[in-house]
């Protein structure tokens, strides 16, 4: 370690250059005095300025370099003052920005807001911008991806806002802008002007992606609430907005009901999956010729020990929405395969997989490895799926749907007429089976439209070689006008409700007349 080294770690570099600056300002008195004393420097003087001078003494000079050093001093302590208030200002305003965006951030919002509504006489509005699917786009295009769109649509909300207006980061795909002064009119006109400007595509890396978004909005009059419950009641509006698929949403305190009644069914639910309280039901699936069971349809229901059964309609999308979806349709699934074993080996099992869970590379291998661990073999089993995971992400389902095909796993179009896919799906991606919706089923003989739509239907799937089955058979009528059309399967509430696994295999044993076992 050098001898400038071994300074630098010991002192600060003020002190260091203290020492040093003192040694030279000491050392060169010095040598004036010397120069002016002992080397006649005095003589050379006088007789320049041409009057006899006094001899310096050593005091003076000490007195000098003492003056010298004290001015340089007070110099560097000016510029070590201004550097610490620059480093805080720095330092401050690094803690109120978000890296990312260089918005401000939460903490700097929830101060700045606070401050309006404290001094500003009018009502206050609160939008919070929240976009959809950002979990989604992480997996699609990794945090560099996301951290790409984020910036882009930081600044698109900068250059929105207006002189005044407050906003902000506040979350990792959360923005929030503050209005003062804003009607509700002026405060839904801004959060749809918003929800246009972030919804234009973003550069991410070579591929432009277009990212929607959905806003909640709460207000307030001065001095009426604090920050923190103007943001909340923005969030509970947000929340409601996404659940209703509606671009924005007004905060209403009645949601605060709703909000206290949601978080309990979530606990519940999650309390549900943990203690495996959600069971497969199952539909059973009739030969519309012959009348014969062919298949079961595992459909879950939930036993509450208050509310009573749940039904599929309330879990599912919830599931779905705090991320459980594979946890509980494989402990779904895990139950159905081993109750579907022990059935005769010509009873297929029809089973619900959501449109999220295709969209995962691992999903068909897992499936595969469910099927082999529970001993069901692949022919019996027949995997539901509906048009909106077409839509959803065509690639992953298309890569899904091949690899259980080769297994010998038949897949079904669930719900046929319901969403929004392309004739094109069905052709491209050789289905199995198709079930042709229940609200078709029960306008036949109703509304002439049900009947032009069946036969074009089927009409098609015969060309396709498709099996068609008629969901929500519930009369005598309805069963015989699918046949007459040329459904060859059926299910509804004719044939048998859901029932659970050893009601199945009572009937398997003592089927009535309308549901005689293959
Ligand atoms: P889906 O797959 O279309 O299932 C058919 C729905 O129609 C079932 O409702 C069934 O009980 C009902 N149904 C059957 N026959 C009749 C009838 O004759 N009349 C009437 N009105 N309804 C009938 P459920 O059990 O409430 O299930 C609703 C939806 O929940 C299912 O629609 C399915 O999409 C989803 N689901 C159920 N279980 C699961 C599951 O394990 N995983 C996934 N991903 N989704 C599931
Ligand atoms: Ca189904
Ligand atoms: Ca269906």
């Amino acid at each position: 370690m050098g001898i400038k080294q071994f300074f630098t770690d010991k002192f600060s570099k003020t002190a260091i250059r203290e020492v040093t600056d003192g040694l030279v300002i000491f050392s060169v008195c010095m040598l004036t005095y010397v120069l002016l004393t002992d080397l006649g420097g005095i003589e050379v003087l006088q007789r320049v300025v041409g009057t006899p001078l006094e001899a310096p003494s050593f005091l003076h000079f000490c007195g000098v370099a003492l003056v010298v050093f004290s001015v340089r001093r007070i110099g560097d302590q000016r510029r070590e003052r201004a550097k610490r208030v620059a480093a805080e200002l720095d330092a401050k305003e690094a803690s109120s920005r978000d890296p990312l965006t260089q918005l401000p951030n939460r903490r700097q919002f929830q101060g700045d807001v606070g401050t309006a509504l404290k001094t500003s006489k009018s009502k206050m509005s609160i939008l919070l911008l929240g976009l959809d699917q950002f979990r989604k786009l992480n997996e699609v295009y990794g945090h560099l991806g996301c951290d790409e769109a984020l910036a882009q649509i930081g600044a698109r909300i900068r250059e929105h806002a207006s002189p005044g207006d407050i906003f902000a980061r506040i979350g990792d795909d959360e923005f929030a802008l503050c209005l003062a002064g804003a009607d509700a009119e002026t405060a839904r006109d801004v959060a749809c002007a918003l929800i246009d400007v972030v919804k234009k595509p973003v550069q991410i890396g070579i591929e432009q992606h277009s990212i929607g978004a959905s806003v909640g909005i709460a207000q307030a009059g001065r001095g009426q609430t604090t920050v923190d419950e103007l943001l909340r009641g923005a969030h509970v509006a947000l929340s409601r907005a996404r659940n209703t698929r509606e671009s924005f949403c007004f905060f209403d305190p009645k949601m605060d009901a709703h909000v206290r009644e949601r978080s309990l069914l979530e606990k519940d639910f999650r309390a549900a999956i943990g203690g495996y309280d959600i069971r497969p039901y199952y539909q059973p699936i009739i030969d519309l010729k012959t009348k014969r069971i062919v298949g079961f349809e595992s459909l879950a229901r939930w036993h509450h020990t208050i509310s009573g059964m749940i039904m599929p309609d309330t879990f599912i999308p919830l599931a779905e929405e705090l991320g459980l979806m594979d946890e509980l349709s494989g402990q779904l699934f895990g139950d159905a395969c081993r109750d579907a074993a022990t059935w005769p080996e010509y009873i297929s099992l029809s089973f619900n997989f959501s449109p999220s869970q295709l969209g995962d590379v691992n999903f068909a291998d897992e499936v595969l490895s469910i099927l082999a661990d529970t001993g069901l073999p692949a022919y019996r089993l027949e995997a539901e799926i509906t048009e909106s995971a077409l839509v959803a992400d065509l690639e992953a389902t298309r890569h899904a749907i091949q690899t259980l095909r080769n297994a010998g796993v038949r897949i079904v179009i669930d719900d046929f007429g319901t969403g929004y896919s392309s004739l094109y799906h069905l052709y491209e991606l050789r289905f199995d089976k198709l079930k042709i919706d229940k609200r078709f089923i029960q306008e036949l003989g109703v509304s002439p439209d049900s009947d032009i739509f069946m036969k074009a239907i089927i009409g098609l799937c015969k060309g396709l070689e498709l099996t068609v089955t008629a969901e929500g058979i519930e009369t005598e009528a309805q069963a015989e006008a699918s046949l007459a059309h040329g459904a060859h399967q059926a299910q509804g509430f004719l044939f048998g409700k859901a029932m659970p696994a050893n009601e199945v295999t009572e009937m398997l044993a003592n089927p009535r007349p309308a549901q005689m076992v293959a």
